[in-house]
């Protein structure tokens, strides 16, 4: 595709999605400066990050961190978002880059990100600190990620008890919907129970705010069921080739 096709495109996808959101937000009566947009931009080249970038966006995500680690260090000033599986050797490509890591889901991890962050802290003179969301299996779906929904409480009070982490929310994926089921209406239940893990846990830990959930599928159900972040990849990008993840 010609860089004008493809900017074109982008373009179009991004305006499309906006006006769902916009269209979600007054259904559900909310503001619509409440939802953040991270267009999902993995298996696509940097040029079409690029492109949305150019077209407004300004958060990015990634589900591979070395990709998000190669695609940051060409587009600098966006928020970059890490939405996908994250190993400990993986750790050291995302602390210091990403504005948050949406899919913390055990303890080895958190402690993984605390040494990276002490360590960039301490290297760079800085202060780090990680923004993290805890990722919730709220189906209890074996293939999924995610911790166990009565796991959340004791890793969100783990997370806290980290000085350079700072837990700011709650992520999940809901179950692929049955053929012929409506993705918003499947979903909705698991983005529902999600919004009532958070609001529990946020008398706790108040800091505790942020919906990491909705996707091009199934924003709609999302936006109305309190979603802080919908992560949007093939409604902006287009359809990407498969890939086991
Ligand atoms: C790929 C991906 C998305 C975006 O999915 P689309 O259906 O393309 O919008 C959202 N969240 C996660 C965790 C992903 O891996």
């Amino acid at each position: 595709m010609s860089p004008v096709d493809l900017d074109a495109r982008v373009a179009a996808g991004l305006a499309e999605t906006t006006a769902r959101l916009h269209a979600a937000c007054a259904a559900a009566g909310r503001d619509r400066s409440e939802v953040t947009l991270v267009a999902v931009s993995k298996t696509h080249p940097v040029e079409a990050a690029a492109a949305a970038v150019a077209a407004g966006v300004l958060d990015l995500g990634e589900n591979r961190p070395r990709e998000l680690a190669s695609k940051a260090a060409v587009l600098d000033d966006v928020r970059w978002h890490l939405i996908g599986p994250l190993q400990r050797n993986k750790v050291r490509d995302v602390v210091g880059v990403t504005h948050c890591i949406h899919t913390v889901d055990r303890r080895r991890l958190l402690d993984a990100i605390e040494a990276r962050a002490q360590h960039v802290a301490q290297v760079e003179e800085r202060d780090v600190e990680v923004d993290v969301m805890v990722q919730v299996n709220v189906a209890g779906d074996r293939a999924k990620h995610g911790c166990a929904v009565d796991e959340v409480d004791a890793l969100v009070a783990y997370g806290a008890s980290q000085p350079h982490v700072r837990v700011v929310g709650l992520m999940t994926m809901p179950p692929l919907p049955e053929p012929g089921v409506d993705p918003n209406e499947a979903a909705r239940p698991h983005f529902a129970r999600l919004r009532g893990l958070r609001d529990r846990v946020a008398r706790g830990h108040p800091g505790v705010r942020a919906l990491s959930m909705g996707m091009s599928a199934d924003l709609e159900a999302a936006v109305l069921e309190g979603a802080t972040h919908v992560r949007v990849g093939t409604a902006i990008f287009g359809g990407r080739p498969p890939r086991r993840d």
